[in-house]
């Protein structure tokens, strides 16, 4: 057990590095190849159908969330002010542009490639917030290329038969759009394949999330943040199914040999909102510190889809691209926070209020305090940002997270 960054790792991350740098290395090698074409593509958005005609998919969310996590954002947010975006929307987003402006990107260091890779092609799907609309659009002027996106109805509680149909009428204009333009046309066999591997490698994924429901967890949200990048970077690919089954079988291990990813496991704790992503080494370290393990948390099951029975792969694509948490009423929501409370065996709740991203916060019309009514279980909103720094006060935030401790301490005694 390696201590030196106060968590016990994880040996399959070993593969992920490789895994990581080679699909990079690649992506810079599609983007010079004149054969090739490279298309951008939302977290959640349509990435199977951008696989199956051909496309290499890169993910700009990816890119905001490694601008955040090497604690760059603050220097190049100021440079898309400039160019007139908000200080206050989404950070990934003025990062990310910003960085461009720059010409700045952490893959040059970490791979030695030239930086995000020129599409071709981008696709944004409105499922998470418009942010990725306004995002997208300045890369595909500066790009000169093409930007096509679905735009779902939001914030659903029931979702019904008509709301799925219409999206995947937007999905499939989308298809017939993309073979106009590039001269393609869609093999509807290999579509099924892509759907297939996208799904089997999110199931996966939400196995491995499962295997925190045991006592104590062999892995926690901070674990999740980094071995997530698969499923959201190569969905529909072989690789991804194969490292999630490798990732599960050394939890059940984990599991057998009551391993925790906090070895004095005291406290469950679930995490709602965004990551910190500048600050995860001093919060988790600080969680470990106080034998607390974020057993669970609404964001690593964000790519957590329900599994492709084989029938029409623009169907599942559709349902499962609305159904996901972040495009749901707040009452569905609710209910699916005490569904996961209650199967983690939660103690106590953080709700992150990140300031740039009101989508995926929910601390902001009263959802924690119902929780702590309807619960009686102790809530922490804890004020931040996914990557701006500028909106996180470390010592604020540490001393409220022993006292939140404390006060679980406390409700023992
Ligand atoms: S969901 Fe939030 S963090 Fe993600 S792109 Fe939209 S505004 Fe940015």
């Amino acid at each position: 057990m390696s201590r030196s960054v106060k968590r016990v790792v994880i040996q399959t991350q070993q593969r992920l590095r490789t895994l990581l740098r080679d699909y990079f290395v690649d992506l810079d090698a599609a983007a010079s190849d004149p054969a090739r074409r490279v298309a951008w593509c939302t977290s959640v958005g349509p990435c199977e159908i951008l696989t199956a005609m051909g496309f290499d998919v890169f993910f700009p969310e990816n890119h905001g969330a490694m601008l955040g996590a090497r604690k760059v954002s603050h220097k190049h947010i100021p440079l898309a002010v400039a160019a007139g975006y908000c200080a206050e929307s989404c950070s990934y987003m003025t990062s990310d542009i910003g960085a461009s402006i720059a010409g700045y990107s952490p893959l040059q260091e970490s791979y030695g490639i030239a930086g995000t890779p020129t599409p071709d092609l981008l696709v944004y799907s409105t499922n998470q917030c418009r942010e990725v609309q306004d995002w997208f659009s300045f890369f595909g002027r500066k790009h000169e290329a093409a930007v096509l996106g679905v735009c779902p109805p939001t914030h659903l509680g029931r979702v019904g038969a008509d709301d799925v149909a219409f999206v995947r009428k937007q999905i499939l204009n989308m298809v017939s759009q993309i073979e106009d333009s590039f001269k393609l046309q869609m093999d509807w066999d290999r579509l099924r394949e892509v759907v297939a591997l996208s799904s089997r490698a999110s199931t996966l994924w939400l196995e491995v999330l499962e295997t925190a429901r045991t006592r104590p967890a062999p892995f926690s949200f901070f674990d999740g943040l980094i071995h997530m990048a698969p499923v959201i970077v190569m969905r529909g690919s072989q690789v991804a199914v194969d490292y999630y089954e490798t990732l599960l079988v050394e939890m059940k291990q984990r599991v057998a040999d009551g391993v925790g990813a906090v070895p004095a496991e005291k406290w469950r704790l679930y995490w709602e909102g965004m990551p910190i992503w500048p600050k995860l080494r001093e919060v988790s370290e600080k969680f470990f510190d106080l034998n607390a393990v974020i057993a669970a948390s609404t964001y690593c099951n964000s790519w957590a889809f329900e599994p492709f029975d084989g029938g029409d792969p623009l169907e599942w694509m559709a349902k499962t691209s609305i159904e996901i948490f972040i495009n749901r009423d707040e009452n569905t929501k609710q209910a699916f926070l005490v569904d996961m409370f209650q199967k983690f065996g939660i103690e106590g709740a953080i709700f992150h209020n990140a300031r740039t991203c009101p989508n995926n916060t929910n601390s902001r019309f009263g959802m924690a305090q119902r929780l702590r009514e309807e619960l009686g279980m102790p809530i922490l909103v804890l004020d931040g940002d996914l990557s701006d720094v500028r909106f996180f006060s470390t010592a604020q935030s540490m001393t409220n997270i022993e006292a939140f401790i404390e006060q679980l301490e406390g409700r023992q005694r």
